[in-house]
């Protein structure tokens, strides 16, 4: 008897590949790191055949672990970083040029022409797509790699190409490449590319128009959940179904059971993406949010979320690790923050690549403030990992205005969750619980369910709510006069960093 779902999450820095069984509980992982490629400042890629390469290798590896074969597996769901932008060739499967990955800012031109095409300016295709115009989304980094390759747009005119975000690029290699490779996606991907209407969920073909972007290269958008075909290369889950797509942040959302009205999940990776569910409504958003789908179960009515999207805070203490050597690892970060009793007025706004949600201000740069002779590398630690939870105050805010409903909770999970002090600052600051759940894989654990509800390893909503269990809480505690002088400092920070680029 089949008894596990694979999930195949394709990240910024690694792939992975996961089992599952039915309670929700991981039997085994593969994980490898890709190359960061950065040709110029502002600029980041990925090799695409690369990370085709580990992909096959995780799957390989997860099953190894686990002593099992395709024969154990019921299905395959994919998730994967999101916006990042492949244009291949569909008859070789070789690409044009390396992935541009989500936080690569050399659509800031081009950005700019298409706001400048109407009265509107960023917020030009925000009532059709729920995004604003910025150098993050996958649509500008096409028209880029058309622009900019040789000979590159008219093959693309001609049918000879494909556009992929990352999930259709794993998707469309492994059912066979070349070879009658499935050119699909999901709802939540093509959200992201600023290409896809909210509505009717297909391509808007006056945007893509505008954008030079050839209908003829854009997969087919099928729903998050459907059997879309079987891995169908001599690899080692030959034959399984795959039969889940979501966006990573989408896939965390879900897996993380935020499956009614008003539950939000907040991910603490590389950077933080705070996501609400607002049910089948498509909530406009008036504080610089996103609006997006969160997931479309087969022939389900679509289900939308409110985002905030924050570019940089994980990367922060990365930043404090690989740039300033001041710690050797991650969670060290937290002993020498825990020796002091707060920031000592320092505070660090990362605007390393611009701000992102709720400001979407390309032209800010990074800053240290309210610097003195008292400050050490202790209270600057402390910042780094304040700015994190800052940041998400200012999303959650955001939230509070767009839905009209506050947040009574946060779950939460990623990499710096395990950071005690960085969550119950966060609780003190939001001044509701936050929950973070047994399972923290809940990105991979998201894809898992997709593809398991297609196939009906899982039976419904039901069996995933049943499987969500809580870890540990942090209650807030701090005195609400300090926690307010505190944000207004920070909010105050931030304007700092505007206007640093011309
Ligand atoms: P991603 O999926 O975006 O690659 P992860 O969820 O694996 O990221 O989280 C990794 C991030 O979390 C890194 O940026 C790292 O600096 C940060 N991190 C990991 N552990 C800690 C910790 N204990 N305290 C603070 N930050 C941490």
């Amino acid at each position: 008897m089949k008894k596990y779902v694979a999930a195949i999450d394709q990240g910024t820095t690694s792939t992975r590949c996961m089992l599952f069984d039915r309670s929700g509980r991981a039997v085994a992982t593969e994980q490898k790191e890709h190359r960061q490629i950065f040709p110029q400042a502002g600029w980041v890629e990925h090799d695409p055949a690369e990370v085709a390469t580990i992909t096959r290798e995780v799957c390989a590896g997860a099953l190894a672990r686990a002593d099992l074969s395709a024969a154990d597996v019921v299905a395959v769901g994919i998730t994967n970083q999101r916006e990042t932008t492949v244009v291949w060739d569909r008859a070789t499967g070789e690409p044009v040029y390396n992935a541009i990955v989500w936080q690569d800012t050399r659509t800031d031109r081009i950005c700019a022409e298409l706001a400048a095409l109407g009265d509107d300016g960023a917020e030009r295709y925000r009532a059709r797509t729920g995004l604003p115009l910025a150098t993050y989304f996958a649509g500008p980094k096409i028209r880029w790699i058309l622009d900019n390759v040789e000979g590159v747009r008219a093959r693309a005119e001609a049918g000879q190409l494909c556009f992929g975000t990352m999930d259709t690029w794993v998707l469309w290699n492994i059912t066979g490449g070349p070879d009658g490779g499935l050119h699909v996606t999901d709802p939540t991907n093509a959200s992201r590319t600023l290409l896809m209407d909210l509505d009717t969920l297909s391509w808007d073909e006056e945007i893509c128009a505008e954008m030079g972007v050839p209908v003829a290269m854009l997969p087919q958008i099928r729903s998050s959940s459907e059997v879309y075909g079987t891995v169908r290369e001599r690899g080692v889950l030959a034959g399984v179904p795959i039969a889940g797509i979501l966006g990573d942040q989408q896939a965390a959302t879900f897996g993380q059971a935020c499956l009614a009205v008003g539950e939000a999940k907040n991910t603490y990776g590389t950077g933080n993406f705070v996501l609400l569910n607002t049910g089948t409504a498509k909530v406009d958003s008036r504080n610089g949010l996103l609006t997006t789908v969160c997931y479309k179960i087969g022939t389900n009515d679509t289900v939308y979320a409110l985002e905030g999207a924050i570019a940089v805070t994980g990367s922060l203490v990365q930043w404090l690790r690989d740039n300033l050597g001041m710690i050797s690892t991650a969670p060290e970060i937290e002993q020498l923050a825990a020796t002091v009793d707060d920031n000592g007025g320092a505070y660090i706004v990362p605007a390393f690549s611009g701000l992102f949600a709720p400001y979407w201000r390309s032209d800010a740069r990074g800053a240290i403030v309210g610097l003195t002779r008292y400050v050490t590398k202790a209270h600057l630690a402390r910042a780094v990992l304040e700015a994190t939870a800052f940041q998400t105050r200012e999303v959650i805010d955001a939230m509070n205005a767009d839905s009209g409903v506050p947040l009574t909770s946060l779950k939460v999970d990623g990499g710096m969750v395990g950071n005690e002090l960085l969550m119950q600052f966060q609780a003190d600051l939001l001044d509701v619980p936050v929950i973070r759940p047994v399972v923290s894989e809940t990105t991979a654990l998201g894809a898992g369910y997709a593809a398991g509800l297609a196939v009906g390893f899982w039976s419904g909503e039901d069996d995933i709510r049943a499987n969500w269990v809580a870890d540990r809480q942090w209650q807030p505690a701090m005195d609400p006069q300090r926690r307010d002088e505190l944000y207004a400092r920070w909010r105050k920070a931030v304007t700092r960093t505007f206007d640093w680029v011309e």
